[in-house]
């Protein structure tokens, strides 16, 4: 069976650093490459990190039905996975893994049920939070504020999904995700 395994979190709370260590511990995994209308942040490439598209493109793709879901993840800024990027991974048969905001997150599980495991990273606190926005310094405090007041509601989604880890210790969370994601995939 072509399988997915989808993460989602409120920003800050490790998820990036989760899926990392993941990756370097279970074989045949690889991410979808989201399409987004924000410009690239950085040393971010395209087709790579993301599919940049001009708010115009996005759009065009949105017609077009090439979006298995997207969302508005902030105010003016779309993201979105496109369907050509799921075939695009399992030809070479490999396991899809997904890095979305919490509602594509339970979009993508309702889309594709037992096909799919999906992760909520809930941080310790919402403090907590905070002082990793602060800690990682790629954000404004405008930005890190704007991730915060999202957080709150974001945490009520975490019940809709297969799994909660809470990302406190480190090591034991990474535990804990490599563990569920190697069941899923033997299952
Ligand atoms: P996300 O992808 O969810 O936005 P990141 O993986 O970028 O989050 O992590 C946010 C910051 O918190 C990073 O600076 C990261 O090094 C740090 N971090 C991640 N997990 C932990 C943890 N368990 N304890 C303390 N700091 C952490
Ligand atoms: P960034 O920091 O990269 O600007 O913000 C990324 C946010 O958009 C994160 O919450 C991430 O999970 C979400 N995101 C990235 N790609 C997609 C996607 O394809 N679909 C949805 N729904 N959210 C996405």
């Amino acid at each position: 069976m072509e399988k997915l395994i989808i993460f989602s979190a409120p920003s800050g709370s490790g998820k990036t650093t989760i899926v990392k260590r993941l990756m370097e511990m279970v074989e045949g995994l690889e991410f979808s490459v989201s399409a987004t209308s924000r410009l690239p942040r950085g040393v971010e490439q395209h087709g790579r990190d993301y599919y940049f598209l001009s708010a115009e493109e996005f759009d065009a793709k949105v017609a077009e039905n090439a979006f298995v879901e997207w969302e508005e993840v902030y105010v003016g800024t779309k993201y979105g996975t496109l369907r050509s990027e799921l075939e695009r991974i399992w030809a070479k048969g490999n396991t899809i893994l997904f890095d979305v905001d919490v509602k594509g997150g339970v979009r993508l599980k309702s889309i594709f049920g037992d096909q799919a495991l999906s992760i909520f990273v809930m941080p310790p606190s919402v403090e907590e939070l905070r002082n990793r926005l602060v800690g990682r310094a790629t954000d404004s405090p405008e930005k890190i504020e704007q991730r915060i007041a999202k957080a709150g509601e974001e945490l009520g989604y975490a019940d809709r999904f297969d799994r909660v880890v809470v990302n406190d210790d480190l090591e034991l969370a990474v535990e804990q995700v490599r563990r569920a994601v190697e069941e899923f995939i033997a299952e």
